[in-house]
């Protein structure tokens, strides 16, 4: 367990004193990636900064994300290259700024006859991936015969299989990456504090003064105030934008994404492959994981509840389908499936007439009615370049100079059990365990909960509860649907 600094009551105690006693300049709403970046950005400039997350810190989207830190090659193919060009920017200086998490990652991209895009469009795409990273990426692309490509992933689908190509991105661990942005926040003088949900704002004279919440750990009421309001709670924008009466038009359109585990060795794939499912013809990941294969994802328009959201049987036999195409050895069944979750992508309310997966990935940002600034939109490539110009908005609207971003170069640092408060804090966000294991953890509940007793001073009965409480995450989290 780590430092008793940043975990346990004393520390949570603390911080609500410190909520209730201080003057803030920003209060952050959503402890995701876009919130925890915003917080990081605004407490390096100076800005006494508060940051409130209903749940555990990147308990929403930002753990359900591929945890690919891309350019975004598929975008290519629908002309958002500006997208493309500060995403594979982003990549560059999240590589530099959190080496020990965030890594390189080859993909295999194999071309066959008939396929949707054909070989030389794919080329040509990865020629432009290469340049708008201004071929500063790790590594460039490289065109490979069919007996190549094989030589690398000898699982493939061998029939019409005409060549392909190697290219360059990187992964990392998004809930840890959220974390250390939390942890820097906090370590330049932010308030952070999980499981602290915003329950309405405090609106004077037509202006958001500041908010109204509930310690979901202790059911304590609690009260801030702040100069300044960021609204960053991703799929639910709507909510937090109706406490300030704006409730008017929606800001964020909702898609499912869909990812499953299956075990590496039915697979068979030995890095990374990008391929076009044969079902819909939408590109698609083959990815490594810690000990399985990821196979991602869906993109479904969705009006499910962010807090409900998971995977139903027709997502993941889409999953298997498109998978066992391309390994056909693999022969995959939902039997296979260690584990199955969904995450809604918060994209911005435009053009909803477009198919999701060409819905634009770029980030808005607004201001409502009584001040509160919004930002939809977005993904966790660029959740830095997002904050910088949240916090610009910020010191703006604060009447501020505007003071430089530092976070394109100060280091990112290691992450460990920080902030946890509950069970599944631990084997969800803090560890993989829950996405690696076919009983999603159940096993280690007992032991975590007593671990966490001692740092919260728990009864027999509320490690009970803790462990009960568990089960009915896994449940919410993991339970594939009809
Ligand atoms: C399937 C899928 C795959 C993806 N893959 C990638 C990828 O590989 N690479 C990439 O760059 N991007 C990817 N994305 C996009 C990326 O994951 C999201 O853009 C990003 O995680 C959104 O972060 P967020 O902080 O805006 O939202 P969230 O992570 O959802 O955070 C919002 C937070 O606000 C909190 N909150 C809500 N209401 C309140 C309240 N009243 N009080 C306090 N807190 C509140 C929530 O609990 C939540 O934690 C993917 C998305 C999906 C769905």
């Amino acid at each position: 367990m780590t430092s008793a600094a940043t975990t346990g009551a004393l520390w949570r105690t603390q911080s609500f004193e410190r909520l209730r006693t201080e003057p803030f300049d920003l209060l952050v709403i959503g402890g995701g990636i876009t919130g925890a970046g915003i917080a990081r950005d605004a407490a390096l400039r100076g800005l006494r900064t508060a940051l409130l997350e209903r749940d555990d810190f990147a308990s929403g989207t930002s753990s359900r994300s591929s945890r690919l830190v891309h350019g975004g090659v598929r975008y290519l193919e629908h002309g958002y290259l500006h997208l493309v060009f500060e995403a594979s920017r982003e990549r560059r200086t999240l590589l530099c700024i959190a080496p020990h998490l965030v890594r390189p990652v080859r993909f295999t991209w194999p071309f066959y006859r008939g396929a949707r895009l054909a070989p030389w469009k794919v080329v040509a795409g990865l020629w432009l991936y290469d340049l708008l990273a201004l071929f500063r990426n790790v590594g460039q692309h490289k065109t490979l015969s069919a007996t190549r490509v094989l030589q690398t992933e000898p699982a493939l689908q061998r029939t019409n299989l005409a060549g392909g190509a190697t290219y360059w991105d990187a992964a990392t661990d998004d809930a840890r990456l959220t974390v250390a942005n939390v942890l820097d926040a906090s370590t330049h003088g932010a308030v952070v504090l999980n499981h602290a949900d915003v329950t309405d704002l405090v609106i004077e004279n037509g202006r958001a003064v500041g908010a109204r919440g509930v310690d979901r750990m202790s059911g304590t009421p609690f009260d801030v105030r702040a100069r300044g309001i960021v609204n960053a709670t991703g799929p639910w924008t709507d909510t937090v934008r109706a406490m300030e009466g704006n409730a008017t038009k929606t800001g964020v359109r909702g898609t499912k994404g869909v990812h499953i585990a299956v075990p590496a060795e039915r697979v068979g794939n030995q890095e990374a492959i990008t391929v076009i499912s044969s079902v819909d013809q939408r590109v698609m990941f083959v990815l490594p994981g810690a000990t399985h294969t990821i196979i991602g994802t869906t993109d479904t328009p969705t009006h499910d509840s962010p807090e409900q959201v998971r995977a139903n049987q027709a997502d993941v036999n889409y999953l298997l389908d498109s998978a066992n195409a391309y390994f056909p050895a693999a022969r995959l069944t939902p039997g296979d499936v260690v584990a199955a979750w969904a995450g809604i992508r918060p994209l911005i309310a435009t053009d909803t007439s477009a198919p999701t997966a060409q819905a634009s990935r770029e980030h808005a940002i607004a201001t409502g009615p009584a001040g509160v600034i919004q930002i939809t939109g977005g993904k966790l490539t660029t959740y830095r370049a997002m904050a910088a110009q949240v916090t610009d908005a910020v010191q703006r609207a604060l009447g501020e100079p505007r003071s430089a971003c530092r976070t394109a170069d100060l280091p990112l640092p290691p992450v460990g059990e920080e902030f946890a408060c509950t069970v599944a804090d631990i084997l969800v966000r803090r560890t993989s365990t829950a996405f690696d294991t076919r009983d999603h953890g159940r096993n280690e509940a007992p032991s975590v909960a007593r671990r966490l007793g001692d740092l919260f001073n728990w009864d027999a009965a509320r490690c009970g509860q803790a462990v009960v409480d568990y089960a009915t995450e896994v449940d919410r989290l993991f339970t594939i649907d009809p």
